[in-house]
């Protein structure tokens, strides 16, 4: 392709507090429509807002997970629009001062490390929800939502594939989740992402033109909505066009972006400072306590679990992803000593299992310590490999311990040379052709006697004495 994708992301991550940003008002999700509400965050005249000490430090520890700089006095603005789902008539959103700056988060891409820098975060407040009534040329308004916190995190534009945007949203989403300031729920909309999008010459520096894509409520769909407008952009420029820069939204049924608003039609917020609030005063003591504050993020307990453990970045990146999951994989590794072999079996069968079930790792069937007993049971040789996945299977059907399902179904591995050695016997004496071909050269037969003699011991005699045995009668 002749032209380089730049994309940058905006983030808006609603907060977990149990109150909303400037009034005492729950911020419980699901409640009778219009029933969390006050003077406040209606809007009415001669109520005065109040800071949530709460949403200032959950920002904090976000800014601090992502190395950004904290500027010891930000401001709230006013971010004036009409629409019916904002009953006062601007939003209070931070614009020229905000909380923090200049930070950065590392991707991971095939095994490098990418860095995407971060613009600024901030603090601001939600809207309500419209409903539209299907049927008549009704609207309702819900302004449960209206002054629920939200943290705004603005990327640079240093995002260049679509693959990037989707591993820097994932990485986002897991450290708002283990600092847990947020539940990271893109599908509920607790985790929204509008994505920038220009292309440029490859090898020249000036951006193009952008658009800005809204509605992605999937990390599928925005990897989908960027591969999408990299093409229509391109074509655009092929063939000597111009890119407009406009809203486009995302129609997820016709899988491509629809033009919604031009330039032309973007609003003029007129930001101003808030009058109602005061300007926001951060000390070092509070930082630091904040600081102090905050769990082992992804990045470190991916630099430990590969020093520690000796795993490949690869596994240690896929096993921080989230901290259940790390958790899981250390109380694993406590109870069985074998890092590499638990890796392996939570990156494969576990995960493919919680996958196919659409469960959470807490939630497993298997638990840590009943993985870590069958993989002991490997590694004392009492079952092979082969057993371990009906072993595995048996946990995750009935939740019961390794040794339990190995003693009843009898599955201890066959060791006993004498054994092993009259099912040799017998496979070779059945197949005297394939001894023949063996012995003329074509070894390849080799796998097919294995073979035999597994399916003889109902795949329970020793991978590797079958194999020794086979060698030692052919030979
Ligand atoms: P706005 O306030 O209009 O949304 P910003 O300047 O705050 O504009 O930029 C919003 C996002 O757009 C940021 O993530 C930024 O990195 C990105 N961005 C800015 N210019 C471009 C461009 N030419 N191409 C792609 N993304 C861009
Ligand atoms: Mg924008
Ligand atoms: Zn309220």
């Amino acid at each position: 392709m002749k032209f380089e994708p730049v994309i940058g992301l905006e983030v808006h991550a609603q907060l977990k507090t149990n109150t909303k940003i400037f009034c005492g008002c729950s911020t419980e999700f699901g409640a009778p429509p219009n029933t969390h509400v006050c003077p406040v965050c209606l809007g009415m005249p001669g109520v005065l807002p109040v800071l949530n000490r709460k949403v200032v430090e959950f920002t904090l520890r976000m800014a601090l997970s992502t190395h950004c700089t904290v500027s010891p006095r930000s401001r709230f603005a006013r971010k004036n629009y009409f629409y019916p789902d904002l009953p006062k008539g601007y939003q209070i959103s931070q614009y020229e001062l905000p909380i923090a700056e200049h930070g950065h988060i590392d991707i991971e891409m095939a095994d490098q490390a990418t860095r995407i820098g971060i613009t600024r975060i901030h603090m601001e407040e939600d809207a309500g929800k419209l409903t539209h009534d299907p049927y008549r040329p009704v609207s309702m308004v819900d302004y449960n939502r209206t002054g629920v916190p939200l943290m705004e995190i603005v990327s640079e534009p240093d995002i260049r594939t679509p693959e990037e945007a989707g591993a820097y949203l994932r990485k986002l989403r897991s450290i708002v989740r283990y600092i847990d300031v947020c539940d990271g729920n893109m599908e509920e909309g607790s985790f929204r992402c509008d994505a920038n999008i220009s292309l440029r010459p490859r090898g020249t520096e000036p951006f193009g033109t952008r658009a800005e894509i809204k509605n992605l409520n999937s990390f599928k769909h925005v990897e989908k909505a960027l591969h999408y407008e990299i093409m229509r952009q391109q074509e655009v420029l092929a063939d000597g066009g111009q890119v407009v820069q406009e809203t486009r939204l995302w129609n997820p049924d016709k899988g491509r972006t629809e033009s919604m608003r031009g330039k032309e039609e973007a609003h003029d917020y007129r930001y101003f400072p808030d009058p109602d609030l005061l300007p926001l005063a951060v000390g070092p003591e509070w930082i630091d306590s904040v600081r102090k504050s905050l769990p082992e993020l992804p990045d470190a307990k991916k630099a430990r679990f590969t020093d520690q453990y000796d795993l490949p970045v690869y596994d240690a990146d896929l096993l921080t992803t989230s901290r259940d999951l790390a958790d899981y994989f250390e109380a694993c590794v406590l109870a069985c000593k074998s890092p590499k072999e638990a890796s392996n079996w939570i990156m494969g069968s576990l995960l493919g299992l919680l996958n196919s079930q659409g469960i959470e790792i807490s939630a497993s069937p298997v638990s840590a310590e009943n993985l870590a007993g069958m993989i002991r049971l490997m590694d004392e040789g009492v079952i092979s490999g082969k057993i371990a996945k009906t072993v595995f299977d048996d946990m995750a059907a009935t939740g019961r311990a390794a040794e339990a399902i190995v003693k009843e179904k009898g599955l201890v591995q066959v060791t006993d040379t004498g054994t092993i050695e009259t099912e040799v016997d017998k496979v070779l004496a059945a197949s005297p052709d394939q001894v023949a071909e063996y012995r003329s050269g074509k070894t390849k037969v080799f796998g097919f006697f294995v073979g035999q003699v597994m399916r003889a011991t109902r795949g329970k005699a020793n991978p590797k004495m079958v194999n020794d045995i086979l060698k030692a009668r052919l030979g």
